[in-house]
């Protein structure tokens, strides 16, 4: 069952020119689109089936700097910023709001481990408050139970996943940008070895420069251009519920169960990391890669079964540009939902807030994450292609940080001073394998 999903109309006919093309028009491809067209580039954005149907309309929409990977924090920040500026120039809601994120425990090293990143978050000029047992438990009352401590990040909040990349994708039509749905990128034309064109299942459009932000089909579409890209998806499967007691805090994080406020003000419910691993050859491919991080989350990761062989998004064949590629087979990746997990899920939440009893299950889906082995998305120029920038492997938190991904990427492309840091998000870094192999670039 796909999520809740905003549907827009789209540019009806295909540009034959674009000073760049963006592939995919999920939350990164999208704001890229967005930013580029707002400089006045000439923009061509390319979805195979309908904006934010896949990852970007089936996560909890939580946009947080709380618990970030160093290396990410800046753009988790800067991405706020960008979130609070967008519904003025978009002239409609995206559904944001800084409404903080709670989390709540009972474990002493789960407590001492956000303890530990709040000391370096402070340091970095991050708001987050760590919260006594008392605090906790005030914070917390609609639990009804006493907690141990917790964190609050009051400068945190969510975004609504069932409109913010339709509404942007508007945003990029009104910066005069073309926005193509039903538009499968089948691979691209090199000439001397630089982009020219990309061929699409409906023509070609003639350019210099394309981002590659295909979310979980990123790597089998670079594989076409012989560039390897580690990257591995798991199946996670959430539920929503209608609306319910207004006590229910907006964003609330505990291990058993995760709660988030919806834009209709009905509830996100969903096992933070619990997920199935539906093997492919992509993954045996990239085995070295990802077993470390496998192994470190080897609890919550459980078997699944051979639907992501048959979506086709990890496939490592080559395929034609002449003929129906897996995307023309595949237009919104919407695998079954794991009936387990939902039910776990629901019977967790009820525990947690005895107020969700009574409130009706209106919706379960599944996602495909994708991640990269470091769980810090890929972000740059592939070298030995030049022209095309990569940018995937967003690791289960792409939502929050999309604003800032697609500035950066405005930035590498247009040579404006980057909004962060570029250097920890190269994709250059996986050269060397966790074998110590080296990769083609
Ligand atoms: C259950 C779940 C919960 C999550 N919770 C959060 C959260 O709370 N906060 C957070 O920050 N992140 C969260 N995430 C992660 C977040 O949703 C993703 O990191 C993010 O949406 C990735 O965006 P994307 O644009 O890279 O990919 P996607 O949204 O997957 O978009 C990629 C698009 O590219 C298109 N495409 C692919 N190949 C082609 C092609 N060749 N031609 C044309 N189109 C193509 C696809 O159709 C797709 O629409 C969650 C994800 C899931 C599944």
């Amino acid at each position: 069952m796909p999520a809740p999903l905003k549907q827009i109309e789209a540019t009806p006919t295909l540009p034959r020119e674009a000073d760049v093309v963006v592939i995919g028009g999920g939350v990164v491809g999208t704001f890229a689109a967005y930013y580029l067209a707002k400089r006045g580039l000439k923009v061509a954005l390319v979805e195979k089936g309908r904006v934010g149907a896949e990852q970007s309309s089936r996560n909890w929409g939580w946009c947080r700097q709380q618990n970030r990977d160093a290396r990410e924090l800046p753009l988790a920040t800067r991405s706020l910023s960008l979130w609070d500026e967008l519904a003025a120039d978009l002239g409609e809601d995206v559904g944001f709001r800084r409404c903080g994120l709670l989390y709540l425990s009972n474990d002493e090293a789960e407590l001492a481990g956000w303890a530990r990143w709040g000391a370096f978050a402070r340091q970095v000029g991050v708001t987050t408050h760590m919260l006594d047992g008392d605090e906790a438990s005030r914070r917390g009352s609609a639990t009804g139970r006493r907690w141990k401590g917790g964190v609050f990040s009051p400068t945190d909040g969510v975004a609504d996943p069932s409109r913010a990349v339709p509404v942007t994708a508007l945003g990029v039509m009104k910066h005069g940008g073309a926005v193509l749905q039903g538009c499968a990128a089948r691979g691209l034309e090199l000439t001397g070895g630089r982009v020219s064109a990309v061929v699409t299942e409906v023509g070609v459009i003639r350019t210099r420069t394309v981002v590659m932000a295909g979310g979980a089909w990123a790597s089998s579409f670079c594989n076409q251009l012989g560039v390897r890209f580690p990257q591995a998806t798991i199946r996670s499967s959430i539920l929503a519920v209608g609306p319910g007691s207004q006590a229910i805090p907006d964003a609330l994080h505990t291990k058993a169960v995760s709660v988030t406020r919806r834009g209709n003000d009905g509830y996100t419910l969903a096992i933070s990391g619990g997920a199935r691993v539906d093997p492919t050859l992509q993954q045996l491919r990239y085995v070295g890669h990802f077993g470390p991080m496998f192994v470190k989350r080897w609890r919550s990761l459980a078997p699944g079964g051979l639907q992501a062989w048959r979506a086709g998004h990890e496939t490592l064949s080559r395929w034609r540009l002449d003929a129906p590629t897996p995307m023309e087979s595949c237009r919104i990746l919407d695998p079954a939902v794991d009936e387990r997990q939902i039910r776990q899920t629901h019977r967790r939440a009820v525990e947690l807030l005895p107020a969700l009893s009574s409130v009706p299950i209106t919706a379960a889906w599944a996602g495909y994450i994708d991640s990269t082995p470091d769980g810090v998305p890929a972000i740059g120029e592939i070298e030995p292609v030049p022209g095309f920038i990569l940018a995937a492997g967003f690791s289960g938190h792409g939502f929050g940080i999309g604003p800032g991904a697609g500035h950066l990427i405005a930035d590498l492309i247009t040579g404006a001073t980057p909004l962060v840091d570029p250097e920890p998000y190269h994709p250059r870094r996986f050269a060397a394998s966790a074998r110590g192999k080296v990769a083609d670039f």
